[in-house]
């Protein structure tokens, strides 16, 4: 029997994972959390989530799904609004020790929390405006239908248990109570979470005023979960998680590596579950000819700093830069240049972090065709023999490396995410060959299109290959800085995702949780409110056709 949950949230990690409103501890797997800053540990000692933990979590949720099945969307609603006020609350501590464990300043930490207790409380008005669940309404005799048929209705249906992994980079709006978790407890779903170990105390923390919410607002218990993941249990409890039979969907945020890995596995279930994998972009920058004449040094300024935000490691930093040869990319390269070299070296998220976008940039350079534009003296260098991560803080300071247009389609390491504060030029002789270039990448979260007054006629082709290949088109803008928003799309063809038909952030992020379902000739009391002839809860349908919040 675990501990049940003290009423107070006090902003301090016990090191154990939550199960249904307990601390569950078990003596089994430990690890710690490290100030990425210093090296030093962290209290508490962590434990991870045991396989018999992981199914107790995944199968309370089941149940809670069950025994909440005929919950108003006021309720869920209701639900979100104390998780935000819990989170807000212990707002102080949770900002201080997120950014022990992270190395990320607290500055942008607020910012992030306003963000993720924002939008919790954006999730709580789209379910009470109702309109989101597509609910339709087709009656006998309907203009285009025969009078003899059957009412049919259709509306979003939860699809039950939601296993969440969120990623190191931003321990609070894309992990514990990130978009997923509000987006899925927005859509009728329980949920259980995968602590990231890289940030386990603010996990947890989190994960505590989010349990409490759950009791305070009268959901069963199992309707949240939090488990510890680390000492190398990580990927155990995560395949676990997306292989148990109660878990009906899953949603990631990570690198490629781990998205497509948890992809596999929802796949080869016996009865396959989605897996909405948000994972890491190139984010392609398109500087025209135009645009280089007019202000190049402007321009190059607003892309370096985009670049070396957060030592380089968003999901949405630019990481080509494509440009035609001439007086204006000179000017850009060298404007780029120094700008970066204002910026001195960040504390990465973590040595592993580190390692990889080390060994990524220095791949790079093995090839010929690579050429370092600024930061020859910042080349990182490689782990000590025989160990796989540096030791003490992993830093990094910005770089810019360059390859000739006529050589980037030649290797596929050109399309590589560099996960840190390094970008690559593409330097193309003219149009056509940018044109060849910029279509060589397939996927991305966003694309900038960089526009000129005398772009006009260049500019329709570049943005149509744009559009192909990226959720987000900016027109003269940079990349970094996601809105939460209707009209946002977080996503991207893939690698930027494996569901290019969805986004991650903003409200339609809920869509991803439900699946339509259609009734036929359903007696009012077996139907769910929003698709009663009454329209109890007043939302927008479309009945025979027309959108309309009018009762039928
Ligand atoms: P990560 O290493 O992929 O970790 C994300 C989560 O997935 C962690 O909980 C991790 O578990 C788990 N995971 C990874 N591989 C797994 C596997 N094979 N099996 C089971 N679980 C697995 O990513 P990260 O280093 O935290 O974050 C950086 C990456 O995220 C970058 O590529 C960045 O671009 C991307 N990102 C994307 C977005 C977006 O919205 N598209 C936003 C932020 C970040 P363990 O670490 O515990 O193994």
């Amino acid at each position: 029997m675990g501990e049940a949950l003290p009423t107070e949230i006090t902003g301090r990690p016990f090191g154990v994972s939550l199960i249904a409103g307990e601390r569950a501890d078990t003596q089994d797997v430990q690890f710690d959390s490290i100030t990425q800053a210093s090296g030093a540990t962290l209290q508490p000692t962590y434990t991870a989530a045991s396989p018999a933990q992981v199914s107790e979590a995944a199968r309370k949720a089941w149940s809670a799904f069950h025994a909440a099945g005929l919950m108003p969307p006021s309720q869920h609603a209701a639900l979100l609004r104390p998780c935000a006020d819990g989170i807000d609350a212990i707002g102080e501590p949770l900002v201080a020790l997120a950014s022990a464990e992270t190395a990320i300043e607290p500055a942008r930490l607020n910012a992030e929390l306003a963000r993720t207790t924002g939008t919790l409380r954006m999730f709580a008005d789209v379910v009470e405006e109702g309109s989101w669940v597509d609910a339709i309404i087709d009656r006998p005799g309907a203009e285009g239908r025969p009078s003899s048929r059957q009412a049919l209705r259709r509306m979003l249906r939860p699809l039950g248990p939601v296993a969440v992994f969120g990623a190191s980079n931003f321990p609070l709006a894309y992990s514990t109570a990130g978009t997923d978790t509000a987006s899925a407890l927005a859509a009728g779903c329980p949920v259980i979470v995968k602590g990231h170990p890289l940030h386990p105390g603010t996990g947890e923390v989190v994960a505590q005023a989010i349990a409490a919410s759950v009791l305070e607002t009268g959901f069963p218990a199992g309707w949240f979960s939090f488990l510890h993941a680390g000492g190398g249990r990580e990927q155990e409890i995560g395949e676990e998680l997306v292989k148990h039979p109660c878990v009906r969907a899953a949603g990631f945020t990570g690198s490629r590596t781990g998205g497509d890995a948890l992809t596999r596995i929802g796949l080869s279930r016996p009865d396959p579950i989605p897996v909405y994998a948000e994972m890491g972009s190139v984010n392609p920058v398109i500087v025209l000819p135009g645009a280089l004449a007019s202000e190049p040094e402007k321009i190059a300024r607003r892309v370096a700093q985009s670049l070396a935000a957060a030592v380089g490691q968003q999901c949405t930093c630019p990481g080509l830069i494509f440009l035609i040869d001439g007086e204006g990319s000179d000017m850009f390269t060298k404007a780029m240049s120094a700008e970066l070299e204002l910026i001195e070296a960040g504390v990465m998220l973590a040595p592993r972090i580190q390692a990889n976008y080390t060994r990524t940039v220095r791949e790079l350079l093995a090839l010929e065709e690579i050429k370092v534009l600024f930061g020859t003296d910042r080349v990182p260098a490689p782990p000590p023999p025989g160990k796989k991560e540096v030791a003490g803080p992993a830093m990094a300071a910005p770089m810019l490396l360059s390859v000739a247009g006529e050589h980037f389609r030649q290797h596929a390491e050109f399309l590589n995410e560099m996960f840190g504060p390094c970008a690559l030029v593409v330097q193309c002789q003219n149009e056509q060959e940018l044109f060849s270039c910029v279509t060589a990448f397939v996927g991305s979260l966003t694309g900038s299109l960089f526009v000129g007054d005398a772009d006009v006629d260049r500019a329709p082709p570049f943005a149509r290959a744009l559009e192909q290949r990226c959720g987000r088109l900016i027109f003269n803008g940079v990349p970094t800085g996601v809105e939460v928003a209707w009209a946002m799309v977080h996503g991207g063809p893939y690698p930027a995702s494996n569901r290019p038909d969805t986004s991650a952030v903003g409200p339609t992020a809920m869509k991803r949780w439900r699946r339509p379902v259609c009734y036929q000739n359903y007696p009012a009391n077996l139907l769910p409110p929003e698709l009663r002839d009454e329209n109890p809860l007043g939302i927008e349908r479309r009945v025979d056709g027309t959108l309309t919040r009018e009762p039928v």
